[in-house]
């Protein structure tokens, strides 16, 4: 049994293609596709419900409300039973005739099978922005990953069952199966360009980042170790030469109220930086000791 699982935020146009695409491409193999509708607010739901009823083979989750990507994939991980899991966008950027590659790299005895896009070199803000957050969670992890690395995988019922015993609420699937380890392949895949819609806006993108930063790194509160290490070298040597000077040939350096103001506004500034370094973990330790739900369905069909 193959398990695709697939969240779904404003996806309406391409829901319909995506499923007669995914039927007829595993008509071969046993499949259940689980969509997860992550509080849409255009016509997916009715779509979704729609699919269901035609098809024992569409399960659909609506969330109670929009919870991000990443949570809705939790609920698809929780709910898939198939041997094989496949985890793919909505709104067929992934080729659905590219699964059964996938499928036969996992059939090869591979844990994880994830997919490089092979794209038009266009340059774009987002690109951009995707580009040097891969290239940053892949050096803060140590890692050599390629980048260019899509959401598009498939993976077996043993990541599965270490994907579910991540108990924290800001799970991001990206960086996690990174670091899982396991047995993995990259295969390069095309990506259909004819749809050109991302959900994402920028907003959403750098609230990501950030994210991921914190969560998977202890860089941000090291930097401020090194800054404020620096600057206390600095104006310790700074103090010594002076006081070397007036000792020696009673003069002092640069003085005046600019020399005052700009080591407070140093100071300040650092302290500042560091204040909300540790606000963002603790914040983060607060979310985690609350220990809510990542995500609440609202109802299930053919689940
Ligand atoms: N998505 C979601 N909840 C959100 C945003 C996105 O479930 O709040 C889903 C969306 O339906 C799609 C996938 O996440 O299936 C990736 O979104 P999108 O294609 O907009 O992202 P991009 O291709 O730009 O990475
Ligand atoms: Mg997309």
């Amino acid at each position: 049994m193959i398990s695709v699982i697939i969240p779904v935020y404003n996806n309406q146009n391409t829901l319909f293609e995506l499923t007669e695409q995914l039927i007829e491409t595993l008509k071969n193999y046993g499949v259940e596709i689980i969509y997860i509708n992550d509080g849409s607010k255009d016509q997916s739901a009715e779509i979704l419900n729609q699919l269901s009823d035609q098809n024992p083979m569409v399960k659909v989750i609506h969330l109670a409300k929009n919870f991000g990507q990443h949570p809705a994939i939790s609920a698809g991980l929780e709910h898939a039973t198939g041997e094989i899991l496949i985890l793919m966008d909505a709104d067929l950027e992934d080729i659905p005739s590219n699964i059964p590659k996938l499928i036969q790299s996992i059939e090869r005895g591979n844990d994880i099978c994830f997919t490089i896009k092979i794209e038009a070199k266009k340059f774009t803000l987002n690109k951009l922005l995707s580009k040097s957050y891969h290239i940053l969670i892949d050096s803060l992890l140590k890692e050599k990953n390629p980048t260019n690395l899509g959401t598009f995988r498939a993976f077996n019922k043993k990541v599965l069952n270490a994907l579910l015993m991540y108990p924290e609420r800001n799970i991001l699937y990206g960086p996690l199966m990174h670091h899982l380890g396991f047995k993995r392949e990259f295969i390069l895949v095309e990506r259909n360009t004819k749809y050109k819609y991302s959900s994402y806006t920028l907003n959403k993108r750098i609230q990501l980042a950030i994210n991921s930063l914190i969560s998977y790194s202890d860089l941000p509160h090291r930097i401020f170790l090194w800054m404020g290490s620096l600057i206390f070298l600095l104006s310790t040597m700074y103090g010594l030469i002076s006081f070397i000077q007036y000792i020696y040939w009673g003069k002092q350096l640069m003085s005046g109220l600019t020399l005052v103001i700009m080591i407070l506004l140093i100071i300040l500034s650092t302290l500042m930086i560091g204040l909300g370094i540790i606000g963002s973990y603790v914040f983060r330790v607060f979310q985690e000791v609350l220990n809510r739900p990542r995500y609440l369905i609202q109802e299930k069909r053919n689940l």
